[in-house]
């Protein structure tokens, strides 16, 4: 007799290393400077286990748990929402699907490497530096992706005629300037977790990146908010609200609050960098839906993406990164023997 489905679904859930009971941790005084989180004082693991107490770690409780839990799960309702995408588009066939498509996989491995890199970090000073680095290949082709999706959805007509598909090889190029200034203030700055210069280094370079991704945008924008009829008006309110929700995003990733305020009381549930998780995967729910409205009204008619273009560049983009990780991982001995 076949097993059913809830059958399959028990034996697959009794194979998980489930804990049952809370695995010790340490306290900040514990563990080495480079590995704290500023105003998280306790629930590190421990520093220089094998690889697969890391990976069973994904089902303890820890301060990295809901880190790791809140990008895993975005990635999925990701996956899911471009899966409901596929009912509407034809990812094949249809130009003005490909930007979504593409920004969806640039968010799923924003998302995954960052899950990723929550789970494996503490494992010692030397991979807390190396996997940041690599946190910060996603965190930047997310960059890309955004700035990409706006130009292929909701850039002015008249600035895309202009630019034309030059302007991906703008953002690209600011792109990558993006990750080398996040990875050298990670390297110059990362033994002090509480440094503002490497937060403001961090912030300059996005914001950056994100005016210059705006700038096609503007025209419209400003057409827009002019006019009366009912499709300018919910633009408006798109634009406006992914404005926002970036603007919550790098609060919440500067602040560290709550637990600034409270330090201790939000070690495992409820410190800033899980807000800025959650918001991080609420702002990429809304671009999609974002670009899916503007297609449906077509909005987007004037452009002409190009899917082999666009993966090219995005391909080029992390081998770039790779090789100045590859360059800057050098520095990382170097800074760690200074510190000892
Ligand atoms: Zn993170």
């Amino acid at each position: 007799m076949t097993d059913s489905f809830y059958d399959i679904l028990k034996r697959c859930l009794q194979f998980i290393p489930w804990e049952r009971e809370l695995q010790p941790t340490l306290s900040a005084s514990n563990v080495s400077m480079v590995l704290h989180e500023p105003s998280i004082l306790a629930g590190y693991r421990l520093p220089n286990q094998r690889w697969l107490y890391y990976v069973k770690s994904l089902f303890q409780l820890h301060n990295e748990t809901l880190n790791v839990w809140t990008h895993l799960i975005g990635a999925l309702l990701i996956v899911h929402r471009l899966h409901i995408y596929s009912g509407e588009y034809d990812y094949l066939t249809d130009p003005h699907s490909w930007p979504v498509l593409a920004f969806g996989i640039c968010s799923i491995m924003c998302d995954f490497t960052s899950s990723c890199v929550h789970l494996f970090h503490s494992k010692s000073p030397y991979i807390h530096y190396i996997a940041f680095m690599v946190d910060y290949i996603g965190a930047t082709i997310y960059s890309f992706g955004s700035g990409m999706l706006l130009y292929y959805v909701q850039s002015d007509p008249h600035l895309y005629n202009i630019f034309g598909h030059w302007f991906l090889a703008i953002i690209a190029i600011v792109t990558v300037l993006n990750f080398l200034v996040l990875c050298g203030a990670k390297v110059y700055y990362g033994e002090d977790p509480s440094n503002l210069k490497r937060k403001y280094f961090f912030l300059g370079a996005m914001a950056f990146e994100f005016f210059t991704c705006s700038i096609p945008v503007v025209p419209r924008f400003i057409y827009c908010v002019q006019n009366d009829e009912d499709w300018a008006s919910t633009a408006v309110e798109c634009i406006v609200m992914t404005m926002f929700l970036f603007f919550l995003q790098s609060l919440a990733f500067s602040a560290h609050q709550p637990e600034k305020t409270w330090p201790g009381k939000f070690d495992i549930i409820g410190h800033g960098h899980q807000i800025f998780h959650i918001l991080t995967v609420l702002t990429q729910m809304y671009q999609l839906g974002t670009a899916h409205y503007f297609n449906m009204q077509g909005l987007s008619s004037h452009t002409q993406p190009d899917l082999i273009m666009i993966l090219i560049t995005i391909h080029l983009i992390i081998a770039t990164d790779v090789m100045i990780l590859w360059i800057l991982r050098t520095y990382v001995s170097k800074c760690l023997s200074k510190l000892q």
